[in-house]
């Protein structure tokens, strides 16, 4: 079969390679691969910077966003077969089982030594097939199939929900207005659940109010906000108390906007990835005294376990109840196979770009 590997460290090194069809055992699932969204860390390692191969090995299959259909499963699978339709979540436990990864929550990983399918020491589902065991794989009902590619992005957005108002429990919490930074898929996906939950939700970006990005905002019943007309500093007087910040645009700088502007009892969910090594000064008295004396917390967030995955599909259906056909208008370019490095080229009005690998 085909798939689609870089060489870890080296650039641009993507091609595609010939490799055996996986073969399952009893406890196992065949996966064929529908497709694969493409996203920051894919970049990251065809550029050489991110990335690693399994053990023993000197390529890594790429790919973590995918939808795939199963079929075959081992004998002694139970809860899925052939036909299903199929997301796979895409952390591992740490080989040395800690605390949180034995209790099915390798994303909170204590190691650092879990391992990431398409990222980190497993192989990814940029191929015509993959293999896997069910607990690791959830199902997606059929009136998803256009849009379950997005369920892994999705899950991200979920954990950084889900836990701000586990945290939240430390006290009564009904947030009324939330602001989500950044307007890429993480973005356009956290303001349509916070929409679905009912908050009065503002989605900030650099693009103009007549952009896509923008109207996709405003289809959800956000309000879009274009900050290079309206500074972040300055939102912190024009919406009233922020009861929810989610920091999706990967500037450190936007970060501290953020705890700036924060209202009081406040939540600031950070999940951009900052690569650099940008330096900043900072007002900090003024700072920590306001999140003091506002009882304000910041907390970061990455990867997702299955419970995000399945929060994700719930809110699916609801978004396609709610907004027929909006979440398919984040993939804003579909490539075939064999183009492959078109999908790992950025162009703009990018949303979110897939490979079409199955049918
Ligand atoms: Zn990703
Ligand atoms: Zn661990």
């Amino acid at each position: 079969m085909k798939v689609i590997g870089v060489i870890p460290g080296k650039k641009e090194s993507a091609h595609i390679i010939d490799v055996d069809k996986p073969e399952i055992s009893s406890s196992e699932v065949r996966v064929k691969v529908l497709r694969v969204g493409i996203c920051g860390t894919d970049h990251e390692i065809d550029q050489g910077l991110y990335g690693e191969a399994p053990e023993g090995e000197d390529f890594l299959i790429l790919g973590h966003e995918s939808l795939g259909i199963v079929e075959e499963t081992g004998r002694d699978v139970k809860g899925f077969e052939k036909g299903d339709m199929v997301v796979s979540t895409v952390r591992r436990p740490c080989p040395e089982n800690c605390l949180n990864c034995r209790s099915g929550e390798n994303d909170m990983c204590l190691t650092g030594n879990f391992k990431e399918r398409g990222i980190k020491s497993l192989h990814g589902f940029m191929a015509e097939y993959y293999k896997e065991i069910p607990e690791y794989l959830v199902k997606i009902p059929e009136e998803l199939s256009d849009v379950g590619v997005l369920l892994e992005p999705l899950s991200i957005v979920e954990k950084a929900i889900m836990q701000t108002f586990k945290i939240q429990e430390r006290m009564k919490w009904k947030p009324k207005t939330a602001l989500v930074l950044g307007a890429g898929p993480i973005g356009l996906l956290a303001t349509f659940v916070l929409r679905d939950m009912g908050i009065n939700t503002y989605t900030l970006a650099l693009d103009s109010i007549d952009s896509k990005k923008a109207r996709l905002v405003m289809e959800s019943g956000a309000s879009y906000i274009d900050s290079t007309k309206e500074p972040i500093p300055e939102l912190g007087e024009k919406l009233g108390n922020i009861d929810f910040i989610l920091e999706a645009t990967g500037s450190s700088t936007v970060s501290f906007q953020a705890m700036d502007i924060l209202g009081i009892n406040g939540v600031l969910a950070l999940t951009g990835i900052t690569g650099g090594d940008k330096k900043l000064e900072v007002d900090a008295d003024r700072l920590n005294l306001s999140l003091v004396l506002g009882n304000k917390l910041i907390f970061g967030s990455v990867n997702a376990n299955i419970t995000y995955f399945r929060k994700g599909v719930k809110h699916m259906q609801n978004f396609e109840v709610k907004w027929p056909g909006l979440l398919s208008k984040l993939i804003s370019r579909k490539v075939v196979f064999e183009d492959f490095k078109e999908a790992l080229l950025r162009k703009k009005d990018d949303i979110k770009v897939i490979i079409e690998i199955g049918k």
